[in-house]
């Protein structure tokens, strides 16, 4: 596969940096262009050696790109494109890392025009709870799924470009469609966060909080670890994906609602039932790694 001479990363956040690392471990490519929202980060990221340079204008970025990586916060993504898209070169291929895609493929489909079948809308299944580009690591992405939602409209050589990039940097490729992947992360990333964030604000919330953390366990620690997620990140997620969201919730509040009523009428057999369901699932699917 032929090297990268200039990747453009529009936030060189935890993901953007993480990519940048990787590819440059692997020989890659030659020259990593970082456009952001905050000057600190951006010199951070460029002492780190994540980027080579910080641009100073998009014109001047975007000039002989041949990658651009956009991982900005999902709720940044039609900004960005608005203001790329006048610059953008005729072989240059513009990609994604958001989490959500039907958003981000309607608002490629706005702004690039023409130019939209060199749009690749990918989503890397790998991430911590931690931003910025000193949270960045070169194997972030190692032994994790990237999920590309290509439209029919995709170029196949720029799909192929971006696919052997994220391979380069450990990944294996899964394709579905954008519909189909924003219903299985609201269930199973976008759902999750938002349990989080609720349990963790409900104790809070409580006049004895200290206390009520100072006694929490490792249990609660497992399930609320991703409320210290970025908020800016999750309420635009949430966002974007509210409709499949709100069926994901609405299903959870009905699981809720059942366990609540079983525990009300002391149905013990009832709940057994509903736990073991959940251990088998979990035992099945989700082994713990040794
Ligand atoms: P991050 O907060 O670490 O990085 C985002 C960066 O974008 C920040 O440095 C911020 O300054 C910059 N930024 C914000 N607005 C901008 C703008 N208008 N122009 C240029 N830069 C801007 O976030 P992250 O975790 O790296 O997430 C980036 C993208 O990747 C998001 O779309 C997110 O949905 C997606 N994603 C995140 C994870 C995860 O676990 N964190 C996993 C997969 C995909």
């Amino acid at each position: 596969m032929k090297k990268i001479g200039k990747l453009v990363i529009f936030g060189v956040g935890l993901i953007g940096g993480s990519f940048a690392l990787a590819l440059k471990k692997q020989k890659q490519v030659a020259r990593v262009v970082g456009v952001g929202r905050s000057r600190a980060n951006l010199l951070a990221a460029r002492r780190l050696g994540i980027i080579d340079e910080i641009a100073t204008d998009i014109a001047a970025a975007m000039r002989d790109a041949d990658l651009v990586l956009l991982a900005v916060p999902p709720g940044q993504m039609a900004a960005v494109l608005a203001q790329l898209a006048p610059h953008l070169g005729p072989r240059t291929v513009v990609t994604d890392a958001g989490s959500t895609k039907q958003d981000v493929i309607a608002a490629a489909r706005k702004y690039l025009g023409s130019n939209f079948e060199r749009f690749v809308p990918a989503h890397p299944i790998a991430g911590t709870e931690h931003s910025g580009a000193r949270a960045a690591f070169a194997g972030l992405f190692k032994g994790h799924n990237l999920i590309v939602t290509p439209t029919a409209e995709t170029a196949a050589r720029a799909l192929r470009k971006v696919t052997g990039l994220w391979k380069r940097c450990g990944m294996r490729v899964v394709t579905m469609s954008a519909a189909e992947h924003d219903r299985v992360f609201a269930l199973v990333s976008h759902l999750p966060h938002v349990l989080a964030f609720a349990l963790v604000g409900q104790i809070a919330k409580a006049a004895d909080a200290a206390a009520l953390f100072r006694h929490s366990g490792g249990g609660f620690r497992d399930v609320s670890r991703i409320a210290a997620s970025s908020p800016e990140m999750w309420r635009d997620i949430a966002l974007a994906n509210r409709a499949a969201l709100l069926a994901a919730l609405d299903a959870y509040v009905g699981e809720i609602t059942v366990l609540r009523d079983m525990i009300a009428r002391e149905d013990g057999q009832g709940l057994a039932a509903k736990f073991a369901l959940a251990r088998t699932a979990h035992r099945k699917w989700l082994p713990q790694k040794k």
